[in-house]
């Protein structure tokens, strides 16, 4: 029986380990410590408890594991996904931003586009909607993608992971700055200033994607609207959430990732360069 670990008991990693609970026997949600979380399906309201064992304590190697803890946090679970990975372990990482997978040397690591919406409070896990991750396709990912066939986690495989990253990262540049710097929610939209700001962070990022060869369809700005037009008013994004609350925010793996990127390829993108630079300054003054 294939053995599976999730890493990090937040929105992300309690959506997959519930649903691969329902399948598989061999499944440890591993955190900080000992402790129960209330998850709270999409699809009723019901509290499901899940188990979380810490991770420090694992023990034994397992054969797929998924990370999902915010970018900023990696660095410190690396040594256990190390200690409980073979050379034949697939390590998923269930994350938004963009992670140099080739500098973590195991074998076997994807980095997935996420579509799981949720939000974590204290030892309460919501639920919003979505059960997705886009993976690279390969042989080891279609295998498990037929293990999961009979779950609700759907592993969408790519042909080429590299642009369904860009475009998420694209859409996170966007809505993320713009509800963070303003602390307004999605409504903050219906602004023509804030909308132009999006607009703007849009057009340069699209720059950065092309310059590091991204292929992406003419109409990108305008589909990526078309997704904000669709957010209710009082969305907010994870970095709006973490911004409000003086927590720290994924902004190097998001906007200073795009930003690097654009200054490696000598662009001009004053916009992504000033709000990167109030976001990674707002990011010194946070404990990590
Ligand atoms: P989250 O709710 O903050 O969950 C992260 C979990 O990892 C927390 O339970 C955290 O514990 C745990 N963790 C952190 N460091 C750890 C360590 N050293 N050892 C053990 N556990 C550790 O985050 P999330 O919202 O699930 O997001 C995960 C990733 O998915 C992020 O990159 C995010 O951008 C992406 N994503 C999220 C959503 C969403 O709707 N939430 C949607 C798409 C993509 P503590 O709480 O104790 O720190």
């Amino acid at each position: 029986m294939t053995k599976f670990a999730v890493i990090g008991p937040g929105a992300v990693g309690c959506t997959i380990a519930y649903e691969l609970k329902k399948s598989f026997s061999t499944v440890s949600l591993l955190g900080r410590q000992h402790k129960t979380i209330n998850y709270y399906p999409g699809d009723n309201n019901v509290a499901q408890p899940l188990n979380v064992t810490p991770l420090t304590e694992a023990k034994g190697k397992v054969d797929v594991v998924f990370v999902a803890v915010k970018t900023y946090q990696l660095d410190s679970v690396m040594p256990h996904i190390q200690r409980i990975c073979s050379s034949n372990t697939l390590v998923i990482l269930a994350q938004n931003g963009y992670v140099n997978t080739d500098s973590l040397q195991l074998p076997h690591i994807y980095q997935a586009v996420v579509y799981i919406s949720g939000q974590k409070q204290h030892d309460n896990v919501l639920h919003y909607r979505d059960e997705i991750l886009h993976i690279q396709k390969d042989s080891h990912t279609q295998a498990l993608a037929r293990q999961l066939q009979h779950t609700q986690l759907t592993l969408v495989l790519e042909d080429d992971i590299t642009t369904k990253i860009w475009y998420k990262l694209l859409v996170n540049l966007g809505i993320n700055t713009v509800t963070a710097l303003t602390q307004t929610p999605a409504k903050v939209l219906q602004t023509e200033e804030a909308k132009q700001l999006c607009r703007d962070l849009l057009l340069e990022g699209v720059q950065v994607a092309k310059a590091e060869g991204i292929q992406l369809p003419q109409t990108i700005v305008d589909d990526i609207f078309s997704i904000y037009n669709g957010y209710p008013d009082e969305m907010g994004t994870s970095m709006y959430y973490d911004y409000l609350h003086s927590r720290p925010i994924e902004v190097e793996a998001i906007q200073g990732f795009i930003f690097h990127k654009g200054i490696k390829h000598n662009l001009a993108i004053p916009t992504i360069r000033t709000t990167y630079k109030l976001l990674h300054a707002y990011q010194q003054h946070v404990k990590l």
